[in-house]
This record gives C-alpha cells, structure tokens and sequence, in this order.
C-alpha cells in the first residue's frame, strides 16, 4: 500500500485529493497547522475525515516538517497547504511567503535529508505567469508575478526545479490555473458569485458587488485538477505541467451565465464597487495544456456553462 502525505488537507485541492488517493488504495495522512482545532468540513462533506489521519505540522518550522516525514515515511509528498488567496496576499505578504515559499523549502530540505526517494508534487500557480496579455502561456513561458501571491510561488517554483536538477528529487510543480468546487470559501470571487445569487434565487434582496468584471480566467472543476496531480507524480520522469481547461472567459462572462442559468436578469442584481479592485491585479490569464494531454493522458472535460452547472447545483443542496 503506498502511503501519501497531503498538506493543507483540509483545503479544497486537498480534499478532493484525499478522496482520489484512497480511492486508489492509498494510505492518506493529512498536515494541518493544529490538528486538534482544524475544520475538517471539506474532509465530512466528502465523507472521508474518518479515513485520513491528520497530523500538527507547521510548514514554516523546519523541526515540524522533519518530525512529520520522519514519523510517516511516505512514498509521495503533496504540498497544497499555504495562503491562496491573491487578495488576501496583498494584506498579507510575508505570511504569505512563508507558507509557500519558506514552506516548500522545507519540505525539499526534509526530503533531501531523509530519504530523496520520496516524490515531491508543489502546488504552483498561473498567477506567476502575470498578465499574459495576448499570449497563450506554455510551460516555456517566462514568469511575471503580479501579486505577492505569485512572487512567492515563482520563487517556490524555482526550489523544486534546483532540487530536482541539483540533488535529482523526483520534485515538480504543477502549474495549475483556477479550479472550483463548492469547497472554496466565499472569500474566492467564483464562490461568492455562486452563493450570492444562490441567495437571490431564494429570495434574498441582496445585491453582488464586485470588483473588475472585465478580467478574463481559465476555469476548471478541482476534481479533474487533483487527478492531474497524481498522474504527475506516476509519470516516468518529473516534468512541470500546466493545467487548465484551454478556455478562457471573462468574469462578467461568468457572472451572465450564472444568473441566466439561474433564469435571473444580472444587471438587475450585479454592482461594480472599486474599493474591491485589487492594487494590481492579471487582465487575462490564457493556457495551452497540450503537453498534459499528451503525456499524461490528461484533459479537462468540464468548461463554463457545465461547471457553472454543477457549482450552482452543489450550492442548492446546501
Ligand atoms: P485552500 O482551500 O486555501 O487550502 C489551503 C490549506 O492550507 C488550508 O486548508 C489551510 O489548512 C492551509 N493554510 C492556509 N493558510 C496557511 C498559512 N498561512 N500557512 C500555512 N498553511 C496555511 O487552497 P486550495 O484551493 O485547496 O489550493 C491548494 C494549493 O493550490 C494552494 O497552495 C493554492 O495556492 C494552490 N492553487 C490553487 C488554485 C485554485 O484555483 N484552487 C490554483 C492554483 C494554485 P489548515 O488551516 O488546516 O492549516
């Protein structure tokens, strides 16, 4: 039985990850900064939090880190824990480091010190891309953070690629553009759209206020992100991959297709507020995931209007 090692479980990615890994056999153990007080909603809304076991780990002490490898021995290390959000990393740009750049360091060192078999997957980010204006981003594409938020996966991005060139760790990133579920918290725009018009839907006189609507993402389902991750880590060399559904939509696109699914009017409901504009923020983030598709076998099947679907459904059932 191969034995995992997710941190940041109780997170979206980690979660959903969680659930594929045991499905697959796996022993799953979980990190989490506290174990005793973590909020496993994500892990019971799923029905697996009586199936991983959690362990106390802070990502930013490397004592932490080493006893929580040590005392586990896995096979494969998942790092998802850190702050993710884009936003919240303008408020919080040191914690925000810490946990993704200082974090994954950690993690390397720990690796490197104890058994360098161990696979190492670190959660990367398309916003290190920046604005890719009107390229289509590869794998090939330079970096040109935005946001502290992506400075700090830059920078982690480079750790795993030195240690994988420097001490040969099995250590990849996963460049992963925007993935959702009904597991994100309302702090992330997608969600907050899906539950606030969930609410008008229900009656409530509220109205959405948002910031840029004019900014353009790529979008896809974490389910389908999280197997992506897994099959990196099974594939015969460490390589980066990004993963993305190809497509890309603006969030008035997004805001539209929700209310219309919803059989609302959205000028009727939608307020633009500028003290939500972000101090500087991506205008367009384009993927190409071809190489994932070609050699991992791996390609995303649920676009908007789908996703939008399911969001709007999971958000109902609440
Ligand atoms: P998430 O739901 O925010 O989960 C991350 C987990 O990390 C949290 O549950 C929390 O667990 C832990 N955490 C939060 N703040 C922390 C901090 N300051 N220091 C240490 N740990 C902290 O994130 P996610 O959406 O699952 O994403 C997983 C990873 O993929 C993250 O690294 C994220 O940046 C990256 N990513 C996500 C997306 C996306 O669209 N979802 C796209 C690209 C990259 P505890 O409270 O239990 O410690």
């Amino acid at each position: 039985m191969k034995k995992a090692l997710i941190t940041g479980i109780t997170g979206q990615d980690g979660a959903y990850l969680a659930k594929l890994l045991l499905n697959k056999g796996y022993d799953v153990i979980g990190t989490s900064r506290d174990a005793a007080i973590s909020n496993l909603a994500n892990l019971k809304k799923l029905q697996i939090h009586d199936k991983v076991a959690i362990e106390t780990m802070s990502l930013d002490d490397f004592n932490s880190v080493l006893h929580v490898v040590v005392k586990n021995k896995p096979d494969e290390i998942y790092n998802l824990a850190g702050q993710s959000s884009v936003g919240l990393s303008f408020e919080q740009p040191l914690a925000t480091y810490e946990s993704n750049m200082i974090g994954t360091l950690n993690l390397l060192e720990a690796i490197r010190f104890t058994n360098s078999s161990i696979k190492f997957y670190n959660a990367g980010s398309s916003e290190c891309f920046g604005d890719t204006e009107n390229r289509i981003v590869n794998e090939q594409s330079p970096f040109m953070p935005v946001s502290p938020y992506g400075v700090a996966k830059s920078a982690a991005f480079w750790q795993v690629d030195n240690y994988r060139k420097a001490y040969k760790l099995f250590s990849v990133t996963g460049i992963l553009f925007n993935h959702e579920s009904g597991l994100r918290p309302e702090r992330f725009v997608t969600r907050k759209i899906i539950a606030t018009a969930c609410r008008i839907y229900n009656g409530s006189q509220e109205k959405l206020a948002l910031g840029d609507t004019s900014i353009k993402r790529d979008w896809g389902w974490a389910p389908e992100y999280v197997e992506a991750m897994w099959k990196m880590l099974q594939h015969h060399e460490p390589i980066d991959f990004i993963i993305a559904t190809g497509e890309t939509n603006s969030l008035q696109d997004f805001v539209v297709e929700v209310f219309n699914q919803l059989k609302l009017n959205w000028e009727d409901h939608l307020i633009v507020d500028k003290n939500l504009y972000r101090p500087s923020d991506l205008k367009l983030g384009q993927a190409d995931p071809r190489m994932a598709k070609k050699l991992l076998s791996w390609e995303s099947s649920v676009k908007l209007k789908e996703l939008i679907s399911i969001l709007i459904k999971e958000e109902l059932s609440v």
